[in-house]
């Protein structure tokens, strides 16, 4: 038998912004795909109206966008497997519902919600807490089982709203094979009469994602533990419907644990805790909350994918930097693990540190361009990258620090405590006599001259530097001085001396008066 082409899907519901654990789900579609020649598609599960959130699908594209995992099909995509809104496949599901019905794998319900609440409130008085609609309770509530049929007939004349639901058999073993955990059994005693088809028509999320795989032509389900339990009645779904030959394989994700290992990482937890849990920064659009997004704190999409990757997967080395062609290569479902993968957010400040620092100076330089308020060109942003981007996390750190870009204000005071002395000006007013003797102004010269001057000096570099990077950054410490000075240049070097050795020389003298 020919092998079957590798198509899987993320199939998110609209019922809110995608949290990371959603994304980690994408991704984990996409490398799969990619790494199989497949293809990914994006279905919106739309189908409970009432949890329907404004702004949640534009979301889940936008979230997708900024993580670079472009889909093959989707909303807005003409395929001839579309549409890819489960509200706009209403008009499918019907006929799989009544072919349930006529093989005596589905019935009727009528029973209202207040008839259920009823029911379950009773069982609850009668120490039964998990009341469920299955194989022995079906018989005491209102459908088409336990109804005579003029009942039921009366009531379909009446128009008395029903649902379908599911006829689960009595202790029967359910077995898939899950890609991560391997063999699943779960008896039907466990299971309940799930609703399938609602009274207004529209499928429940079991019924449209049994028949939009189906559909679709999808090959592996590949999504979070959470829809584990939901499996074996997917898998009862497919052999009643006759499409076992069709079913997808399954593959169900570990959790993403908080920090501390304890619970799952909620949509709540982030803000809470210190760090986002969003992609993208969202406003609820009804009480207007603000949640932070990973891309508004300034992380770059590739170290959020790279970070996500190995929540879940490894590559079985001690690699960790990858890149999303490097993660396709190497990605497979044999190695993501069975047990929750607790989320690091230091380790997340890690990985774009790390990407940071492995992009080319003239790409920050670019990204430096966007947010910079002075007016200087890209080959000076490009060296200002250079030294500062090994002491940057985000990029936006890299124009931390207004002294490459202007005369400082402020100054650290503890730095010129310690640091500046009595005898501290004639030495800088000497160093400086012979900088200026210095032809080319390169950080290697700068240095030279520096060497020699405290050789001829007999004094240790800890008795001048820190006052020479005070009067031209006013900080204690920063990246390399000689070559800060190379950038600023002879002329601005000399200018900051000028002026600032006798602000310090003043200050020093004040302090010493007082
Ligand atoms: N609509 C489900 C969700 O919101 C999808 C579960 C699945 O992938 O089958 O996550």
């Amino acid at each position: 038998m020919s092998e079957r082409k590798v198509r899987v899907r993320f199939a998110p519901s609209p019922t809110g912004p995608l949290h990371m654990g959603g994304i980690r789900t994408a991704l984990y579609n996409y490398l799969f795909a990619k790494k199989n020649n497949g293809d990914f598609i994006l279905r919106i599960e739309d189908t409970d109206q009432n949890r329907y959130v404004e702004g949640a699908e534009e979301y889940i594209i936008k979230a997708l966008n900024w993580c670079k995992l472009s889909i093959d099909e989707g909303p807005g995509l003409t395929t001839s497997k579309g549409p890819y809104r489960q509200s706009e496949r209403k008009h499918l599901y019907k006929k799989y519902v009544d072919q349930l019905i006529e093989s005596g794998h589905a019935y009727y319900a009528f029973d209202s919600s207040e008839e259920l609440t009823e029911m379950r409130e009773l069982a609850k008085k009668a120490k039964m807490p998990n009341w469920q609609y299955n194989s022995i309770t079906r018989n005491s509530m209102q459908n088409s089982l336990s109804l005579s049929k003029e009942e039921v007939d009366k009531r379909f004349s009446d128009n008395v709203p029903c649902a379908v639901r599911i006829k689960m058999p009595r202790n029967e073993d359910v077995r898939f094979f899950d890609e991560i955990r391997g063999w699943v059994v779960v008896n039907t005693n466990n299971m309940d009469d799930k609703v399938i088809y609602k009274a207004d028509g529209m499928p429940t999320y079991h019924l449209a994602n049994v028949v939009d795989d189906y559909l679709m032509e999808i090959s592996h389900v590949i999504r979070g533990e959470e829809w584990l339990p939901s499996a074996p009645l997917h898998v009862l779904l497919y052999k009643y419907l006759d499409l076992e030959k069709a079913m997808p394989k399954f593959a169900h994700l570990p959790l993403i644990l908080k920090p501390d290992g304890n619970g799952k990482l909620s949509k709540r937890d982030g803000d809470r805790l210190g760090f986002p849990v969003f992609p993208l920064q969202w406003t609820d659009p009804v009480t207007k909350e603000v949640s932070s997004g990973y891309r508004e704190k300034g992380y770059f999409p590739e170290s959020f994918v790279n970070m996500l990757a190995f929540l879940g997967w490894n590559p079985g080395n001690s690699k960790e930097l990858y890149t999303i062609e490097e993660l396709i290569k190497d990605f497979s479902l044999e190695r993501v693990g069975k047990s929750g993968a607790k989320f690091d957010p230091e380790k997340s400040k890690w990985f774009n540190q790390q990407h940071l620092r492995n992009k080319s100076n003239s790409e920050l330089a670019h990204l430096m361009l966007l947010d910079c308020k002075y007016n200087v060109s890209n080959a000076f942003l490009e060296k200002v990258a250079n030294l500062m981007k090994e002491r940057a996390t985000f990029h936006h750190e890299l124009l931390s620090e207004e002294y490459f870009f202007k005369i400082f204000e402020e100054y650290d005071e503890k730095t010129f405590r310690k640091k500046w002395k009595s005898n501290t000006l004639l030495l800088v007013n000497e160093f400086f006599a012979d900088l200026d003797l210095v032809e080319s102004f390169l950080s290697n010269q700068i240095e030279n001259t520096f060497q020699k001057f405290i050789e001829k000096k007999e004094i240790g570099m800890g008795a001048l530097l820190p006052c020479l990077r005070l009067i031209l950054t006013g900080k204690g410490m920063g990246p390399s001085l000689f070559s800060i000075m190379e950038l600023l240049g002879k002329q601005e070097v000399m200018h900051r001396y000028n002026i600032k050795s006798t602000l310090f020389e003043n200050l020093f003298l004040e302090k010493s008066n007082s």
